[in-house]
């Protein structure tokens, strides 16, 4: 099969574009570069079978080129990490609402299909149960700049479903909650990269707020097998699903956890979310999936805990 990957030099699409390479599929990545990076690619970029186009999602001759060729597109390319997000609103918001308009428009033309990334994030802030797909979503004010990526995935579920029931365009929605791995960035602010990093280097590990908050992490290689089965299940065509893990932790104890397994002399520092962010931020105080609905589908659990996955990290960085 013939597959575009939409932001596959990132740290998900790249290890998703190394796993369709190792299923014998041809694979053709489109990033800018902006967040993803070219030695994400490292092992792949001379594959017979890889094809990667440096531009934007946003350039539609380019896209129309590339969709009219593939079978299948997985659509990762988004503004990610809050860091980023925090910093940039202008760009999250566009990357997001029209880098998707244009995936949909044309992948309609062309009847491909398409399996729209989501995010966790648009359930808001919810603190007393596991997530479920059909669960109301409460995000905060407008004024609290955060919740702009949250509402800009949502509008492009609703615009992936909207095609789907008008225009019977076959798209699957996937809401992947934190995902982590090998070739994660720190950079736009995600933790566990930013806490081994500051282990390793005996800097402090700063926890943000007071560290009741919580989340649960899945290893990037299970992320990618739920991509997998959900795009190839004909079943989950104009549906959502959670992609993650039910292991939850909070973030105080998963810097503990980090210093332990680094053992790190680095000091657990408090950071006040203002200083850390600037105004405008509100975080999520838990962030857990209910995956009954991706498991009875396909059959997926999660191959990995939390301690495997920390460690695949730490190795990451000691090379
Ligand atoms: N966080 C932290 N220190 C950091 C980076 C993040 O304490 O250096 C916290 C952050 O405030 C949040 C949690 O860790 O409560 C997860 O943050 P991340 O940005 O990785 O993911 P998200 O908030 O999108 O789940």
């Amino acid at each position: 099969m013939k597959i575009l990957v939409t932001g596959g030099a990132g740290f998900i699409g790249s290890h998703l574009s190394e796993a369709l390479l190792e299923k014998g599929e041809e694979v053709w990545v489109i990033d800018d570069l902006s967040t993803g990076k070219l030695e994400n690619l490292e092992k792949i970029v001379k594959h017979p079978r890889f094809h990667l186009v440096v531009d934007t999602i946003m350039n539609e001759k380019v896209m129309e080129e590339l969709i009219e060729k593939v079978d299948q597109i997985y659509h990762l390319a988004a503004a990610v990490g809050v860091r980023l997000i925090m910093d940039r609103p202008i760009e999250t918001i566009e990357t997001n609402v029209r880098g998707t308009e244009i995936v949909l428009k044309i992948a309609n033309l062309y009847k491909r299909k398409v399996l729209l990334a989501s995010t966790s994030e648009i359930y808001g802030n919810h603190v007393e149960h596991t997530l479920s797909e059909d669960d109301n979503r409460i995000l905060g004010s407008v004024r609290k700049r955060r919740w702009a990526y949250a509402s800009s995935k949502t509008v492009d579920e609703f615009l992936a479903l909207a095609y789907h029931l008008e225009k019977k365009l076959p798209v699957v929605i996937a809401r992947i909650f934190n995902t982590v791995g090998p070739r994660q960035t720190g950079q736009y602010g995600m933790v566990i990269p930013n806490f081994v990093q500051a282990a390793l280097l005996g800097k402090p590990i700063q926890v943000y707020g007071d560290g009741k908050q919580s989340r649960s992490f899945n290893h990037v290689k299970d992320t990618i097998s739920a991509l997998i089965g959900l795009m190839n299940e004909p079943a989950a065509e104009g549906d959502v699903f959670n992609v993650g893990n039910g292991e939850e932790i909070t973030i105080a104890d998963l810097a503990e956890k980090i210093k332990k397994m680094t053992g790190s002399p680095s000091p657990i520092e408090f950071v006040p979310y203002e200083e850390a962010y600037g105004y405008g931020f509100e975080d999520m105080q838990r962030r857990t999936p209910n995956i009954s609905k991706i498991r009875s589908l396909i059959g997926y659990t999660p191959s990995r805990h939390l301690e495997e996955t920390l460690q695949s990290v730490i190795d990451y960085f000691k090379q």
